[in-house]
């Protein structure tokens, strides 16, 4: 495969940008090799400056669930951009998304727009601990929510330990006030409640975990989060970021019939433009300015562009055949690999949640962090670009998950089964 154009973009790139890139995944550290510099995206294929084209199973991250350039969004965002791109004024457009969000998840009972979902879960963690009083946050070892201070923590050694920052430049002091337990570890959360009973203003959750690869809540793991936090005066922040209009149309909350107090969106409800949002109780909410004490603030917060694109994915998303069509072809790409695996004698496990699926080069299913990470990752990197070279763009990443497009044909999923056959075949030697 040439990649000539795409190598000298991205030594040059090095100079400007540092890794070459504006977010670490997209320089396929954990991968090797040259990261393709994209041109341009349809339906389910990218094309890069080399002229190559992939069938896509990064979709952005996930906001693309329609595909690249979905005519409906792109049509609306014309006619978005000659009114005007920004105002810093209320516009119309943000009453309709907010009502389009909280009929599709009743539990947001009102929600405030901003422009990642970073944002969303930093404003949440603040208005959680302005509502409570309370200081202390529980996350997952293993979720992702951003890159907010107190969000970047590891776990230290053992529950009884503090949290160490995960990243040069968190202050020691933000990371303590963040625990971390394991994934579908509810007794893990219970003894740290037992040990901060009137200290933990909020647990964190990715309902689904998707940023150690897809990881599934165990039975009953979600119902213990709500059960605790209740029982202590903590609230219970589902970050819906992937999940939100992914898991269903109604989010995982929908599927699991769980009423987070606080929930955080971000990706498809931007449709491909820059969203987040938070929300959840009307008595929490009201105490955001202006109605309240908590100061959050955006210029570019309820964007009319990023609105727009918002507004035409979720019409598009609310039609009673789009996700059990998205769960078909999510299906039939995992029921292929796992009889290509199995046929071939190869230890892999696919883990899949609607249209989110990975690869896990493990002996077992990962149900956390730690299982996850005893993944063979140099194996995986052989995988994708043993794909690449079959012209499929999976997730340069064995920890991130795969996601299906409504784009993706059953032409698409048929050679993709095929191709991933053909590379863990030539991985077998
Ligand atoms: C992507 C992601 C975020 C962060 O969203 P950004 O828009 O990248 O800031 C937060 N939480 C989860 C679960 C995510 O997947």
């Amino acid at each position: 495969m040439n990649l000539e154009n795409s190598r000298k973009l991205f030594q040059e790139a090095q100079r400007y940008l540092p890794g070459g890139v504006d977010s670490p995944v997209r320089a396929f550290k954990a991968v090797g090799g040259t990261p393709l510099f994209i041109t341009r995206g349809e339906g389910s294929r990218i094309f890069d400056v080399d002229g190559n084209e992939f069938i896509d199973y990064v979709c952005s991250w996930g906001p693309l669930i329609l595909g690249h350039s979905h005519p409906q969004v792109v049509e609306a965002l014309k006619h978005a951009v000659e009114q005007g791109t920004t105002f810093g004024a209320p516009t119309e457009l943000e009453l309709t998304l907010a009502r389009m969000v909280s009929a599709a998840m009743p539990s947001l009972e009102m929600l405030r727009f901003v422009n990642s979902g970073t944002e969303a879960t930093m404003s949440a963690l603040r208005l959680a601990r302005a509502f409570t009083g309370r200081d202390k946050v529980v996350k997952f070892a293993g979720g992702y929510h951003g890159h907010a201070d107190g969000l970047l923590v590891k776990a230290g050694s053992g529950l009884a330990t503090l949290s160490l920052p995960d990243s040069l430049g968190v202050p020691a002091s933000y990371a303590r006030n963040t625990l971390v337990a394991p994934y579908n570890n509810s007794e893990a959360v219970a003894q740290l409640f037992q040990r901060y009973p009137s200290e933990i203003a909020a647990v964190i959750v990715e309902p689904v975990a998707a940023n150690m690869g897809v990881v599934p809540p165990q039975p009953g793991f979600l119902d213990d989060l709500r059960r605790l936090t209740s029982d202590y005066g903590a609230l219970l922040i589902f970050d819906e970021v992937i999940t939100g209009f992914r898991a269903a149309y109604g989010g995982a909350q929908g599927v699991f019939g769980i009423t987070p107090d606080l929930t955080c969106l971000g990706k498809i409800i931007g449709g491909g433009l820059p969203v987040g949002a938070y929300g959840g109780k009307r008595e929490i909410m009201e105490m955001i300015a202006p109605t309240g004490p908590v100061y959050q603030a955006g210029t570019l917060s309820g964007n009319p562009l990023a609105m727009t694109a918002g507004i035409e994915t979720l019409k598009a998303l609310n039609q009673p055949e789009v996700y059990p069509r998205l769960e078909k072809a999510a299906v039939q790409l995992e029921k292929g690999i796992v009889e290509t695996a199995s046929s071939l004698n190869l230890k892999i496990n696919v883990s899949r949640f609607a249209s989110l699926l990975t690869i896990f080069f493990t002996a077992t299913p990962p149900v956390d962090y730690e299982s996850a990470f005893g993944a063979d990752t140099a194996l995986f990197s052989k995988f994708f670009h043993g794909l690449l070279a079959e012209g499929i763009y999976w997730p340069p990443s064995q920890f991130e998950a795969a996601f299906i497009s409504l784009a993706h044909t059953d032409e698409d999923i048929r050679y993709t089964i095929e191709a991933i056959g053909r590379v863990l075949k030539g991985l077998q030697n």
